[in-house]
């Protein structure tokens, strides 16, 4: 363990201090309080082992000061002559956990400090677990929001942020352009090279799909199965039929065969919308706009973007 020994007696100091260090812990010294509470953030130690009359700061008074980082627990432990019941209830008042009479019985001390480095282990253990717990819930929380296919935002993230997006756009008076992408013919994809090679041909469009996505406020996300969405906040419509236009470019030009489709080639249809949302415009609204005239681009040949 690492241990912070204050007392202001120097003979003090050096006594408790080797007899620590030959039980084999780790010694820091103070000698007044002032100096303890800087070495207690500095050093991190695992005990506190304090005298209670110092000059400067006395050992209440520092306790005090080292307990008021709550995040931050270690057992502190009194050193004092002074141990009628109102002093050891001081102590413990002041955050102390422990008291240990003057002169110090060195079995005793040998003793407390064995069911100190018991607590210790405990502390360090629990600190552990809940930093592992905090990386966990961090991960979930991402995991929460991200497609495990194609890494894209889900569609629980997609509504989230399309009314985010919607709100924000009333209150500046901007457009909001949403385009809906999907890919042609591709159950006789999955048909002619199976499942797993359609997974990987999912995956490819989204990142090609990404890839055009310029500008951090943009969200592509995997809409459901072979659909995708894309939301633009501050698009125009002639933006956006370019974004459009440039993802149907960049998912052609991937070559990924498909003899079954009249293009040879994996390609996809888009559908765009774009408008200044008003109150009446709720992100339902906006996807079967864009829905719509995917619907269009479907009937009119596939591979190529119609706007509504
Ligand atoms: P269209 O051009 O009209 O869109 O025809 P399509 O065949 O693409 O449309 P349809 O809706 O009939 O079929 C979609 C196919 O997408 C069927 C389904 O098996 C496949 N699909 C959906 N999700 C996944 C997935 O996660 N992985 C794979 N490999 N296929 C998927
Ligand atoms: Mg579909
Ligand atoms: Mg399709």
């Amino acid at each position: 363990m690492k241990v912070l020994l204050v007392d202001d007696t120097k003979t003090e100091r050096l006594i408790i201090s080797s007899f620590l260090e030959k039980m084999g812990h780790d010694v820091v010294t103070a000698e007044n309080g002032k100096l303890a509470v800087a070495l207690y953030h500095d050093e991190k130690p695992d005990l506190v082992l304090m005298d209670v009359i110092m000059p400067e700061m006395d050992g209440h008074e520092a306790a005090r000061r080292m307990r008021h980082d709550e995040n931050i627990w270690v057992p502190i432990m009194f050193l004092s002559g002074r141990v009628e019941p109102d002093d050891i209830f001081a102590g413990i008042e002041a955050g102390g956990d422990d008291y240990l009479t003057k002169p110090v019985d060195f079995r005793i001390l040998e003793a407390k400090m064995v069911s100190m480095q018991r607590i210790a282990k405990m502390r360090r253990k629990l600190i552990d677990v809940s930093n592992e717990l905090e990386i966990v819930n961090s991960e979930l929380k991402k995991q929460a929001n991200i497609d495990g296919l194609t890494g894209l935002a889900n569609r629980r993230y997609l509504d989230k942020y399309l009314r985010v997006e919607i709100a924000r756009s009333i209150r500046n008076k901007h457009q909001l352009a949403v385009i809906l992408c999907d890919v042609d013919h591709f159950k006789k994809y999955n048909d002619t090279f199976g499942h797993l090679k359609g997974d990987d041909c999912l995956k490819a469009v989204a990142g090609a799909l990404q890839s055009v996505c310029k500008r951090a406020s943009d969200l592509v996300a995997r809409y459901g199965g072979e659909e995708f969405a894309v939301v633009l906040p501050d698009t125009n419509i002639d933006e956006a039929l370019k974004l459009a236009q440039a993802m149907c470019n960049a998912v052609s030009a991937m070559k990924y065969e498909h003899p079954e489709s009249e293009h040879k080639v994996v390609t996809i249809s888009l559908g765009v919308y774009s408008d200044e949302p008003d109150r009446t415009h709720d992100s339902v609204y906006m996807l079967e706009k864009a829905d719509a005239a995917l619907y269009k681009a479907k009937e009119s040949g596939r591979n190529k973007v119609q706007v509504n």
